[in-house]
């Protein structure tokens, strides 16, 4: 069996001053994918992260949709997905029917597995060092990242790709905003099929059933030989039923998704359940000299709608192809100029699509009033139609 945890690789600067183009102050998906991009490049890049080995951590476990372009454009596509395991065909169902059965080209990974893939990848130009950055001092020519044990990097732009770290943000008085707090719950763990009843799927989803359980979509694909569910909820993390998804999972996912059983059945829960609380939050007044912020540093999305590692390529993709090499070959990197990269159209239209999504995703599975039950059902009933226009068009055209 491939080994679906993180690799990575080791520190390779113990340097204790050194002086680089761009320092990139995180080292997860956004980091460390920014480093790949810019040390082809021929900048000199320094990569600093806490782990020196990403730790397991409950996050993105699929790479889909306009993620699979993005890495291909960028030729990150097979660093990320090379040890992943293609999720082949989902079959999408809401109480106990066959929504459509799609062929999709998805990847199930576990999110240290993609960091590991990543930082194997990174090119030995690139200082990687592990260390946790304490202070950050900006301006229109040069910038320093000083790390707690003292060692310091000088560079002309710092990337802050932090993620949902805060400390250093707060430090430069970066605020943030925060757009709506508990957004959803996000849920991950792993399961097992009963011994006589193997599932008869590749990848399944089951969508929320009833406005009322507050229940968005539980999604079932593998990872290597194992069977990983993601589940997402509009609920109260205090809310008696998630005390019931830990102590009688089955129940308590058969309670609020009891047409899933169909295509489920008496499956085991054989992980401990990963939990996370998801705000929505942008920063405000982020535009200085001297530093730019990616992915999650810059904003959060809601996990639901799975956006959150396109938002974040997105930001890659315009900053590392478009604005990053302008900026350089025309001297200091200062607040106008990085004002371009936010200003970006792709950039901002990628950011309000899941903004957008993230609020209709909700609205649109809890909603109770007649309009989003009449929406939900044509919703559905669009797709249902779609599906068999689609399963008789070959025996049409056979015929
Ligand atoms: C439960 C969950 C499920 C998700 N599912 C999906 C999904 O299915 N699809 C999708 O597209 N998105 C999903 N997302 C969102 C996606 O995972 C994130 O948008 C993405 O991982 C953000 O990457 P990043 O590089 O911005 O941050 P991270 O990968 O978190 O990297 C931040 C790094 O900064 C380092 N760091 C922080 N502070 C310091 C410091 N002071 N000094 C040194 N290093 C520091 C940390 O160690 C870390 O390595 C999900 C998120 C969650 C929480």
């Amino acid at each position: 069996m491939p080994d679906i945890h993180s690799s990575g690789i080791v520190a390779n600067s113990q340097d204790s001053t050194c002086d680089v183009d761009v320092a990139i102050v995180g080292g997860g998906f956004g980091g460390t994918s920014t480093a790949i991009l810019l040390a082809r490049q021929g900048m000199r890049v320094a990569l600093v992260d806490i782990h020196a080995v990403y730790p397991p951590d409950f996050r993105a476990e699929k790479i889909a949709g306009d993620q699979i372009e993005l890495l291909r454009k960028n030729n990150l596509l097979e660093t990320v997905v090379g040890k992943a395991t293609p999720v082949g065909s989902i079959l999408n169902t809401r109480s106990g029917r066959i929504v459509d059965e799609r062929e999709v080209e998805e990847y199930g990974i576990f999110y240290d597995a993609m960091i590991g893939s990543l930082r194997a990848a990174l090119p030995e130009s690139v200082k990687f060092m592990v260390g946790r950055v304490s202070e950050l001092e900006t301006g229109s020519e040069r910038q320093r990242v000083i790390l707690s044990d003292g060692r310091q990097i000088n560079a002309r732009l710092i990337v802050l790709a932090t993620g949902l770290g805060d400390g250093m943000r707060r430090k430069l008085g970066i605020e943030r905003r925060v757009v709506r707090e508990a957004h959803s719950l996000a849920f991950g763990f792993t399961i097992q099929a009963a011994k006589d009843e193997p599932f008869g799927f590749s990848g399944v989803s089951a969508y929320g059933e009833k406005p009322g359980n507050k229940v968005d979509y539980l999604s079932v694909f593998p990872i290597g030989n194992i069977m990983r569910a993601n589940l997402f909820a509009y609920r109260d993390i205090r809310d008696a039923w998630v005390a019931e998804l830990r102590n009688n999972p089955r129940e308590a996912i058969y309670s609020v998704l009891p047409g899933a059983q169909r295509f489920l059945g008496n499956f085991e829960v054989i992980s401990k359940i990963d939990q996370r609380v998801n705000t929505l939050m942008v920063s405000e007044n982020y535009l200085r000299d001297g530093v730019v912020l990616i992915g999650d540093a810059f904003r959060t999305s809601c996990p639901a709608v799975g956006t959150g590692l396109s938002r974040l390529l997105t930001d890659i993709d315009r900053l590392c192809n478009v604005y990053m090499p302008e900026w350089f070959a025309t001297g200091e990197v200062h607040a106008a100029k990085i004002a371009e990269y936010y200003a970006d159209e792709e950039k901002r239209a990628c950011d309000e699509r899941a903004a957008h999504a993230a609020e209709y995703r909700r609205s649109s599975t809890i909603g109770e009033s007649l309009r989003w039950e009449v929406h939900r059902r044509q919703h559905y009933l669009r797709r249902q139609m779609r599906n068999w226009v689609r399963q008789l068009a070959p025996r049409s055209r056979a015929a």
